[in-house]
């Protein structure tokens, strides 16, 4: 049967597919239309585990043109309860810099979409006050911590549209209230939650945001890049070898007294 119990959804970095057992690709239907990919599932130290890149593995979908409804649905449909998001981010502080690992615990969505399952009918007014998966960053902090990785234990994701970045006023702004800036982690974390399923963010800095005003070159950012995949690949291998399935969170309820 076609199912897993924990997902990724990769950015430019996941776990190697070429290292789950049994691994096997498969096309899911969704009402919503086509996740962006093949979703690859397989078993890793016996752990069932869906691997899902959100931008395709060829990386053609930019970010304001991901079907995250598909993608959340698809993952939903494979029985998947518990999902890791994996992010390259930028930096809005000067003490969070290229290379460190951000578990965010908030979000604050500066962008112009509407993200929901519910439409005209039976719809929930669901909490978003705590919106990642306590568990899950539990899990993903103890594992940077023990890898000894530079690591930031909390902090706020702001998220934009995309696909340009922000301007110079714009980016002043948020480090007023965020700490991270990215483009794909919070319609995943609204909709997964409306699936009830958990779900918490693993995001990897790559640069300053424009406030910094400190020109960074291309053959640096390449460097960072590498190190974060690295990075985030070794975090994502043994966070799925020790997270429980189930744990003590309420994601697996958010719906329960929410009706409208
Ligand atoms: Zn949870």
């Amino acid at each position: 049967m076609d199912s897993a119990d924990i997902a990724i959804i990769g950015g430019t970095a996941s776990i190697d597919p070429g290292l789950l057992r049994e691994a096997r690709d498969v096309s899911v239907a969704t009402p919503y239309g086509k996740p962006s990919d093949a979703i690859t599932l397989g078993t890793l130290d016996g752990v069932r585990v869906a691997i899902l890149f959100r931008h395709s593995r060829k990386h053609t979908i930019p970010p304001h043109l991901i079907n995250h409804r598909a993608n959340i649905d698809a993952l939903h449909r494979l029985g998947v309860k518990r999902i890791i998001a994996t992010a390259a981010v930028g930096s809005l502080q000067e003490d969070c810099s290229a290379g460190d690992v951000v578990i965010p615990d908030q979000f604050i969505d500066c962008s112009k979409e509407v993200h929901t399952f519910f439409g005209e009918g039976k719809f929930y007014h669901i909490s978003m006050a705590d919106p990642f998966c306590p568990d899950i960053r539990q899990a993903l902090t103890g594992t940077a911590k023990r890898l000894n990785l530079r690591l930031h234990e909390r902090g706020t994701y702001l998220r934009i549209d995309g696909p340009q970045f922000s301007t110079r006023a714009a980016s002043k702004m948020y480090r007023q209230s965020a700490d991270i800036i990215g483009m794909t982690c919070v319609p995943e974390a609204i909709l997964a939650r409306e699936r009830q399923m958990c779900l918490a963010v693993l995001a990897t800095v790559t640069d300053y945001d424009v406030w910094s005003d400190k020109p960074v070159s291309y053959d640096e950012i390449k460097r960072v890049m590498a190190m974060n995949i690295e990075n985030t690949r070794k975090i994502l291998h043994d966070t799925i070898r020790t997270l429980p399935i189930r744990g003590s969170c309420s994601c697996g309820s958010a719906l329960e007294g929410a009706e409208a």
